[in-house]
């Protein structure tokens, strides 16, 4: 068991692909083929294809969030 865990990894890193387009990876560049695959994967993260959760709140969303855990806070403790 724990040999074939070993075996597989061994297989992974060999053959380690490059996300964008499945070509083998490039220690260089890994985990790309190359440098414009970086640069494709690098444009995909700032035009915001990858869902990436980004919280930005604000002074008075934290305060709306606030007021909403309150209540619930209070219903519960009404019920
Ligand atoms: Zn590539």
């Amino acid at each position: 068991m724990r040999n074939k865990v070993i075996i597989d990894l061994e297989d992974k890193k060999n053959s380690a692909k490059c996300p964008v387009c499945k070509n083998k990876s490039l220690a260089q560049y890994r985990p790309f083929c190359s440098s414009r695959c970086a640069d494709i994967d690098l444009s995909k993260w700032l035009n915001g294809s990858y869902s990436v959760p980004i919280l930005e709140m604000s002074e008075a969303d934290l305060d709306e969030l606030d007021s909403a855990v309150n209540e619930k806070e209070f219903f519960e403790k009404k019920d």
